[in-house]
């Protein structure tokens, strides 16, 4: 059997997703997840061949995970076929630009990131860690969710605060989903047939996480997530942007500490908080249309911080070659695609509303009408990109 497949590897505190991706041909042979790992009730569970298969892992921790995985990858046959190992890590602060063969000193550079993604750079190097033990002799490589924006220029990532918080602890703007924004950027351009190098390209990635980027000549000049996820848009259960005296007003004012003020903003704001329904957009449009005024008045939330961020990156990039939705919601609402592009009808956006409503994830295209600028649907696809970006690097080492 050939070694024509990467598995790609993406490690949380407490969960394990991973797929067998052969980067040529796209094919995904087996993808699944390990969760609840640290606790007494940690599973894995898979898909293969359409087919879904769980089975408990008991007491469980990263190695074990990545034990269980390997033992799943033996039984599937599909050991030998692996060429190399690809990691999602979240955070590769200013010294990583793109991704890495993982070193010694790769790793160094991730450990020297953990202050930027406490929640996550640690469990990436448990994952990294566990891997070499068990896949002895593999190349793993590092794919970073920073890197694309390091071409940031300075005036897009600098916060207007003391400077010598950013000089002494790297306090800056990074942004995130920058594989996405590889992906998908590149695909709409060749879809358009533009020259990526000279193009300008806005992404809004709407998932339960949501960012919005603006990429000129292939590049990211500006995204709306900052240090953290929580700048920006307004997401599943993310605040997005707020007066960050909000901090002191709900400490001095509600008595919340700050570790439940963060826990507030992170996880109970966004759609969940505003709505009170849901986190989902689908349930939120759902009841919208059953007439629920106050979830209308979410979706308008959220279209309309979406809408002023995208309008800002145009004004910044000159001009816009196509404007792509992508992520669930991104793929998916054609309400809230129409919404957004209503919103930005002074740039003369006009939207097709048959293909529009037609276009849902799996079928990538164009949604505006033929006099309009381009707006179109794009699926993301990050894994593929980190089992290319794995095979690109590894195959360049012999
Ligand atoms: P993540 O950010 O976790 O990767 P996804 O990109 O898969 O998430 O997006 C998940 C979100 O997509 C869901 O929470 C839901 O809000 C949204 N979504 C999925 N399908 C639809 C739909 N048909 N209409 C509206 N929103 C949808």
């Amino acid at each position: 059997m050939s070694k024509n497949s990467i598995l790609v590897i993406n490690c949380g505190s407490s969960s394990l997703k991973f797929s067998v991706i052969n980067p040529e041909t796209f094919d995904e042979s087996l993808n699944g997840l390990a969760e609840r790992l640290g606790s007494a009730q940690g599973s894995i569970s898979w898909k293969v061949g359409g087919q879904k298969q769980s089975r408990p892992l008991g007491k469980s921790g990263h190695d074990d995970a990545i034990k269980a995985l390997v033992d799943l990858l033996r039984e599937q046959q599909l050991m030998a076929c692996i060429e190399a190992i690809g990691h999602r890590v979240v955070h590769g602060g200013e010294k990583f630009t793109a991704s890495s063969l993982i070193t010694e000193e790769a790793l160094k550079g991730i450990e020297d990131c953990c202050h930027l993604a406490p929640l996550h750079n640690p469990a990436h190097l448990k994952g990294i860690r566990a891997v070499k033990r068990f896949f002895p002799g593999l190349a793993q490589v590092a794919v970073f969710d920073t890197a694309f924006h390091q071409t940031m220029p300075a005036e897009n990532y600098l916060y207007a605060i003391p400077y010598h918080l950013y000089r002494e602890h790297g306090l800056r703007r990074y942004g995130m989903h920058g594989t996405s924004y590889r992906f998908v950027s590149k695909k709409a351009s060749d879809m358009l047939g533009l020259d990526y190098s000279s193009s300008a390209i806005l992404v809004a990635h709407l998932g339960n996480g949501a960012s919005a980027c603006a990429i000129k000549d292939g590049k990211s000049l500006d995204t709306t997530m900052g240090l953290t996820p929580l700048e920006g848009l307004v997401m599943g259960t993310r605040s997005g942007d707020i007066d960050p005296n909000v901090f002191s007003f709900l400490n001095k004012r509600c008595g919340y500490s700050l570790e439940e003020i963060t826990d507030i903003l992170n996880k109970k704001s966004g759609l969940l908080g505003l709505s009170e329904i849901n986190n989902d957009c689908r349930v939120i449009e759902d009841a919208a249309k059953e007439g629920n005024a106050h979830a209308q008045l979410t979706l308008d939330v959220f279209c309309n911080v979406l809408a002023k961020k995208l309008a800002g990156f145009a004004a910044e990039m000159g001009r816009i070659d196509a404007l792509v939705f992508t992520g669930g919601i991104g793929e998916n609402s054609s309400l809230i695609r129409k919404n957004v592009l209503k919103r930005l009808s002074i740039f003369g956006f006009k939207v097709d509303e048959v293909i529009n409503n037609a276009t849902c994830r799996g079928k990538s295209g164009v949604i505006t009408q033929a006099d309009s600028p381009i707006a179109m649907v794009v699926g993301t696809n990050e894994e593929l990109m980190i089992a290319r970006d794995t095979h690109d690097l590894v195959s360049s080492l012999s």
